[in-house]
Formats: C-alpha cells, structure tokens, sequence
C-alpha cells in the first residue's frame, strides 16, 4: 500500500461522475513494477487500488473515477497481467493492444531507473500504430539525480518524457496537466438531444449469450449514427441509436461487435472491458442465455454493476428456445442467484427475432428512474420513525442503537446517510434497505447505506 499524506492527495475525489455526458478514459499501460499501481493510487488520491511488491497480482478493480483541474476522466489499469504468459514481450504489447482500443489516450509509465527494456518497445510499436495521444511517465524519479535518466527517453520517439515519483508525488503535476491535454474534450451534443446527452448504456455479458445479437437488432432496425468524436480516429468507441424516439449511447459497442482478439488472458481483458464499460455507463443491460445455467461470471459481473452503482436490467436471451421443463429450474436458478438484484427489471427476449426487444426501453426508463430517485429529508424521516417505532433495532450488550436521523444527499445511485447512537446490524441495515425499497420502489438501482454513528 501506498501511503500519503492529505497534502499529498493533490488530486479531490469529489469529481463523482454526473449522470450526464460521457468521461474520456485514460488506460494506464506499462511492463510490471514499473509503478502504474501506485501512480494510479496517486491520481486519484485514494488507497484503493491494490499496490503488490509481487509482480502481476491480479487486481480485482481496474477502472477508477479521477478528476485533475475540474476535468473528469475514467483511469483504467491495466496492471493485472497473467504472470505465467510464455513472452513477456508479446504479452505486454497484447495488453497494450487492448488498452489502446478501449481508451481516449493512454499514460505509458516507464521506469527511468532501468532504461528502455525490450517489452516497452513492444509497447511502443503497438503505441505508435495505434494513433492514440500517448503520455510519456518516467517514472521512480525520486530525486535531481534521477532526472537525466529520464531525458533519455526521448528515444523512445513519443515526445517529452515527463519525470516523476509515484511513490512521493514529484513532478505529478505537470504529467496530468500533459494528461488533460491529450484527452479529448467531452463531444458536443447530437443536435435535438436534451441537456445532459443521451442515455449510455453498457450491454453485458457472457460470450455467446447474444449481445451483438440485440446490438444489431436495435440499432439495425433505427438509425445508427457512429459516434467518432469520442472514439477518436481509430475505433468508434460507443453507438447513438435512437429507440423509442430517443437517442442512446451504447458503450464501448466496438468490444461488442467486434471480438477481442483470443490469447491466453482473454478472460481477463474482456473483464477490464465489461468493467469499463460500467463504470462509464449509466445503466448496464446483463445479457444472459435463457436456455443455460445462470454461472458465476453472470453473479460477478451483477456484482461489478452494484459496486459501480449503476442502474440494472437483466434480459433473459434466446427465449425461443426456453421451454416448459427449462422454465420452471429456471425460476428456481432466479430465486437462488438472483437474490442481490431481486429489484432489477427483467425482460425475456429473442435477439434472433426481436421478439420483445421493444420492452428494452421501458425496463431501461424504469431502471433510470428508480437510479436517480431522491427522497425528501422530511417524509425520509418519518418514514424511518415509524419504521423505528415499529421494529426497533434489537439490543445488543445491554445497548440499543437508535436512529438519530437520516438524509439522502445523493442519486444515482440513491445514497442514505443515517445517524445513529450506535452501530447498526448488517441484518438491520438490509431491512431497512427492503423497506425503502417497499416504500419508495428503487426499481433497477442498487441502494447505498452508509452510517455516521454518534460515540
Ligand atoms: P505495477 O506492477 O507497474 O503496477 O507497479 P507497482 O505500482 O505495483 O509498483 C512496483 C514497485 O515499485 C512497488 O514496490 C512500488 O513501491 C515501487 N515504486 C512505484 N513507484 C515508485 C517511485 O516513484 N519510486 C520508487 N523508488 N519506487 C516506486
Ligand atoms: P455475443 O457473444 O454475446 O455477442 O453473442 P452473439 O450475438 O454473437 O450470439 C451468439 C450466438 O447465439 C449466435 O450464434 C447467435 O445467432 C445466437 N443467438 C443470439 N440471440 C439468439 C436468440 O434470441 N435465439 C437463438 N436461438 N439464438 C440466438
């Protein structure tokens, strides 16, 4: 773990993303060790991406909301390598590859205390094909002494190499600032689009439960505008699609359409896809196949969307080939995986067809509304007194918390802070959450609970 100061935290957290327009994403790219982890945690200014002296560590998390001089973008690490890939080179420069596709601009860190290594020029030749804005970090430029290493890494033919210490902070400035720069600005609106931009939505999924299945069918049927400012040159990142009279941003529709180039990692990579693709959407559609198992990648990735908070449909696919026998496990399969989205809008559809594909936007409606729902700080507290008075939290030690109070300062995703006398039980706390959910309906979105307790 990184450890720095509040002085040091030159980057505010409080760029929470707005539900409106798209952020650029920045992937971060570079050989093992050579500091991304930390310089990520540097960025943004919060402990939370793992940082492992041991090289290759999966990470769980990978995209990261950051903001530098008021400007908002998505960070991606793509840190998480396999380890026991055959070609450290090949590896690294694949890794890259995928980078460079999902991003607006890519950060390369080197470590200016080893020099140019054969695995950066792979980096590099992919860097270069790529047209992307490339950002040069030298990095584990500790001090003065360090800063003529540096410089040579103009070499590497991607301009200025801008020095600094992810691990004390040094020269980090100057590297965002060079980071805003390359960034592209926000796109302007499609003309007749209202203010805050088209709905962005992210179709997620397994391989082969058919999502560019409905992809097609929804874009196929209506006008598809490709959206190239945002992708930049090489690939039209997202989709505008217009359903039900409306224009749509379908996230990261390239990973879709087109596959991921197959290497041993893939899983990994479509994960820091489908990540990214969340966190920059507002509303996530789980695509699963009706006629299968519900697996535990379809639970991980439910689970990705809940700790992104977003807003969440689930369309059960391929439903001309549901019968009566898988109907009835499938309910079950429903009951038993499905309890933590139990409030997520379901919709059986046929891609092939487009059988149903026209209750998408309803769902997706009802899911955004219920995301961005805020409750009164009046009527939340009397609906939390009479909920007080009528189930009190039960004793524990010969102690009793109360609710002093509760307020909901945000949406999207609706987030409750509640002030206690004392530590609420997680049971309690999950009782609370199916009782607003009664009261206030919450469709389609995750609930946040979080506790001031009074000592
Ligand atoms: P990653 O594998 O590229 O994500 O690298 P990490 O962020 O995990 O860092 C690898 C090692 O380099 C860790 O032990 C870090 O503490 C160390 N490190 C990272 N940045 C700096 C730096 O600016 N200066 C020095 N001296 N060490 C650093
Ligand atoms: P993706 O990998 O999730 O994008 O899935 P695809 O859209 O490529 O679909 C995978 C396979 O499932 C293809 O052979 C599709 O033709 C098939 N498929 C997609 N939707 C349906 C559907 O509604 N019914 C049936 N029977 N097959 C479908």
């Amino acid at each position: 773990m990184t450890e720095h100061d509040a002085d040091t935290d030159w980057v505010g957290t409080d760029a929470e993303d707005e539900p409106t327009g798209p952020v650029p994403v920045l992937a971060v790219v570079g050989r093992p060790n050579v500091g991304k982890s930390t310089l990520v945690n540097r960025i943004i200014g919060r402990r939370e991406a793992v940082v492992e002296d041991r090289p290759g560590v999966t990470r769980d998390r990978v995209s990261y909301d950051a903001d530098w001089s008021g400007r908002a973008f998505t960070l991606v690490d793509t840190g998480g390598w396999d380890p026991d890939a055959r070609g450290l080179a090949e590896r690294i420069a694949a890794q890259a590859e995928i980078a460079v596709s999902l991003a607006d601009a890519v950060l390369f860190v080197v470590d200016a205390t080893i020099g140019i290594t054969d695995a950066d020029e792979a980096v590099v030749k992919v860097l270069r094909r790529s047209g992307k804005p490339v950002v040069l970090a030298a990095n584990k430029v500790d001090d003065q002494r360090t800063e003529a290493e540096a410089a040579s890494l103009w070499n590497l033919g991607l301009g200025e190499p801008y020095p600094v210490s992810a691990l004390h902070g040094r020269g980090s400035g100057d590297l965002l600032d060079a980071v805003l720069a390359a960034l592209p600005e926000p796109p302007p609106l499609p003309e007749g689009t209202a203010i805050g931009g088209p709905r962005r939505i992210a179709i997620v999924g397994r391989p082969n439960v058919g999502k560019s299945s409905l992809l097609n069918k929804l874009a196929g049927s209506e006008r598809v505008v490709v959206d190239n400012v945002a992708g930049t040159t090489v690939d039209p990142v997202d989709e505008l699609v217009e359903l039900g009279g409306r224009t749509w941003r379908f996230i990261d529709t390239a990973g879709i359409r087109k596959r991921v180039k197959e290497a041993s990692g893939h899983e990994y990579y479509a994960s820091l896809r489908t990540t990214t693709a969340i966190d920059r959407a507002e509303v996530a559609v789980l695509v699963l196949d009706a006629e299968q198992s519900i697996a535990e990648q379809d639970v991980r990735i439910l689970q990705t969307v809940r700790e992104a908070g977003r807003a969440l449909v689930i369309a059960f696919n391929k439903w001309d080939l549901v019968d009566e026998e898988r109907r009835y496990y499938l309910e079950r399969e429903i009951e038993r995986e499905l309890v933590q989205v139990q409030w997520a809008p379901r919709i059986n559809v046929t891609a092939r067809t487009g059988w149903h594909i026209d209750r998408l936007v309803p769902a997706l409606d009802k899911a955004l509304e219920g995301w961005e729902t805020r409750i009164g700080t009046g009527a939340l507290n009397t609906f939390l007194g009479r909920l007080v008075s009528e189930h009190p939290h039960p004793v524990r030690s010969g102690k009793q918390p109360k609710i002093l109070f509760g307020t909901q300062p945000t949406t999207a995703p609706p987030t409750f802070i509640l002030f206690t006398s004392g530590r609420l039980d997680a049971s309690y706390e999950r009782f609370i959450e199916r009782r607003l959910r009664e009261q206030f309906g919450f469709v389609g979105t995750p609930i946040v609970l979080q506790q001031r307790v009074r000592e």
